[in-house]
C-alpha cells in the first residue's frame, strides 16, 4: 500500500519537507549556526519556537517562560530578546540567589493549558539551498524564523485555557 506513512507527518501537524521532518531541519540549523555567528543570533528564537511547536520534546516547567520569551521576540524583536538573555545571565551570575529575572516577561500571557490547533508555518517548510539555510542572506533567514515564531504565538494564543 502506498498510503502516506506516519513518518511523513510531524507531531506538530506539518508534512515532511525534502530534508525530512521538523527535527531534521532543527538539527540542520543547529549544526549550521555553530560556524556562523551571524546566523547564531537567531538561536534563542529557533529553540523556543521549535519547542513550542513540539512540546512533547520540551521540559514542561520551562515552556511557560519560553512562550513569554517568544511573545517578547514577536512583539519587540530580536535585539530585545538578546538583551533579556544577556541581562538574565549577568544577573544570575551576580546574584545567584535571586534567580531568573521574570520582570520583562511578566507582561506577557502565560502558556494556556491544552493543545494548539496546528501552525501555519513550520520548520519543515524552510527552504534549504546550496547546502544552507541562509543561502539568500541572514535577514531573509531571520524573517522566515520570525514568521514561524509568529505562527507559533498565534496558534498557542488561540487555545482556550
Ligand atoms: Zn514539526
Amino acid at each position: 500500500m502506498a498510503d502516506i506513512s506516519m513518518t511523513d507527518r510531524c507531531d506538530c501537524g506539518a508534512t515532511a519537507g525534502p530534508l525530512g521532518l521538523c527535527v531534521d531541519y532543527y538539527h540542520g540549523i543547529l549544526a549550521e549556526e555553530q560556524s556562523d555567528p551571524q546566523m547564531f543570533r537567531w538561536h534563542a528564537p529557533v529553540v523556543v519556537t521549535y519547542l513550542l511547536q513540539h512540546p512533547s520534546e520540551a521540559h514542561e516547567k520551562y515552556l511557560d517562560d519560553q512562550f513569554r520569551q517568544l511573545q517578547l521576540y514577536v512583539d519587540q524583536g530580536l535585539d530585545a530578546l538578546l538583551r533579556l538573555a544577556a541581562h538574565s545571565v549577568a544577573r544570575n551570575n551576580h546574584r545567584a540567589r535571586r534567580g531568573y529575572d521574570m520582570a520583562p516577561l511578566a507582561a506577557y500571557a502565560p502558556l494556556p493549558k491544552g493543545e494548539p490547533p496546528g501552525f501555519s508555518a513550520s520548520f519543515s517548510g524552510l527552504p534549504f539551498k546550496d547546502g544552507s539555510f541562509v543561502f539568500d542572506g541572514h535577514l531573509a533567514y531571520g524573517d522566515r524564523i520570525k514568521a514561524i515564531a509568529e505562527a507559533t504565538v498565534e496558534s498557542w494564543t488561540s487555545v482556550q485555557s
